[in-house]
């Protein structure tokens, strides 16, 4: 029995969705500490939330651990990811076959990055290149399945041009995408001028914005040089100025996400992707400021 609402659906509604992204943690000791957050992330009541794919290994199995126990103990519609790493297609039919018996009907479809340690993606023999791969196979294995796909609004780092990257999104599109989620942006105005080249690609999608409250320093410093979207010199001037005050750069970037979600929100999006990194405080806080 299956009560999954296809997140178009949800999409469509009157009011903007909020989502929220957990990370499966690197052990299973540390699975309760994150299902406690979620709990009091759940009282927000977002949409749903989403569970991201480790590359491998151990970190593969606690994503399918963290979606059940999201699913079973938590109040909350859950969403797995799902990459073409390390598998080859049987495999990747077999934990398919599994999503869908545990009664999950919405997939975020990427290609995945490298495991840690590898500099670029390889593919696996007899598994998938691109997302767009993977898309049509679950497109045709399970048509019920609602698939979310990822898009870049400044670019995917290993794209030649914006343009290239738009046809790759197209492709995905094409081949059985329903709603896009974006990779974390700073600024505003390059997920708007995002969103206008992907419409003149022809592409009608409803397009999801991904904010991520900074919560400290080297972390974010870190994470927008892997995935290159920037920090605005006024946020980074900002944060630098209490640089050894990790409260308030955490205030900070609470305030500045909040900022941004109340503008994309004004300008009609359609909803908005929360990158919690697993920290209820600020999760919780965005929600509250942004819900009212
Ligand atoms: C919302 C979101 C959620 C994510 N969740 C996870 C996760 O759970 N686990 C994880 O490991 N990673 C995750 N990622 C990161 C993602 O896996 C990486 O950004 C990865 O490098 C690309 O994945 P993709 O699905 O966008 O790939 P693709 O769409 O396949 O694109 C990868 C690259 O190949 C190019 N390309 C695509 N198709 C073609 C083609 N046909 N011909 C030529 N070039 C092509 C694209 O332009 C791009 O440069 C997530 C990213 C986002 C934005």
């Amino acid at each position: 029995m299956c009560d999954q609402q296809p997140i178009t659906e949800l999409l469509s509604g009157s009011r903007p969705l909020l989502s929220v992204e957990f990370f499966p943690p690197r052990n299973a000791d540390a699975v309760d500490g994150l299902v406690a957050a979620a709990h009091k992330i759940s009282a927000c009541k977002p949409d749903f939330a989403s569970v991201t794919y480790g590359a491998g290994g151990s970190t593969r199995d606690l994503s399918a651990t963290v979606c059940k126990r999201m699913k079973d103990e938590v109040d909350l519609q859950v969403m797995p990811h799902f990459t073409c790493v390390g598998s080859t297609r049987e495999e990747l039919g077999e934990i398919l076959d599994e999503f869908h018996s545990e009664g999950y009907r919405n997939i975020m479809a990427l290609r995945g990055d490298p495991p840690q340690g590898e500099e670029t993606f390889q593919s696996t023999e007899g598994g998938f290149s691109y997302a767009s791969d993977l898309v049509a196979f679950i497109k045709d294995r399970y048509p019920d399945i609602c698939q979310g796909v990822a898009g870049y609004p400044e670019k995917h780092p290993e794209a030649p041009s914006l343009d290239s990257d738009l046809d790759a999104l197209k492709i995905k599109v094409d081949a059985g995408g329903s709603f896009i989620t974006t990779q974390l942006f700073f600024d505003n105005a390059a997920f708007f001028r995002y969103v206008d080249r992907v419409r003149a690609r022809g592409i009608d999608l409803p397009i999801v914005p991904g904010i991520m409250p900074v919560l400290a320093l080297k972390q974010i410093k870190r994470i927008t040089q892997l995935c290159q979207s920037r920090l605005p010199k006024t946020l980074e001037a900002e944060l630098n100025k209490v640089e050894s005050d990790p409260e308030a750069v955490r205030k900070i970037g609470v305030e500045w996400a909040t900022r941004q979600i109340l503008e994309l929100i004004d300008q009609g999006v359609p909803g908005v992707h929360i990158y919690a990194l697993n920290k209820a405080k600020s999760a919780v806080e965005l929600m509250n400021a942004v819900r009212g």
